[in-house]
């Protein structure tokens, strides 16, 4: 403790959540972000690259259906 934690944007949601499993989306921050979002990496999140689950995260939600009932709404503090 004692350093100042900046917090890190999702590049799946945008919410300040990123650097981990973003509990907002669920999407897991591997590192992928604009230059390979159609890429498929096949890391934690398995089948989606990011601008896929940037999709689902406008139509579910969540940037898979399968974490619909996971995710929870971005407080004050994490949105972008
Ligand atoms: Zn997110």
């Amino acid at each position: 403790m004692g350093e100042l934690e900046v917090p890190v944007a999702c590049p799946c949601c945008a919410a300040l959540t990123g650097g981990g499993t973003c509990p907002v989306c669920f999407w897991t921050d591997d590192g992928q972000a604009e230059a390979d979002a159609d890429v498929v990496r096949g890391g934690p999140n398995g089948d989606l690259s990011l601008a896929h689950a940037r999709l689902n995260f406008a139509v579910y939600g969540a940037s898979h259906p399968r974490y619909q009932d996971l995710v929870r709404p971005a407080r004050p503090d994490e949105r972008p």
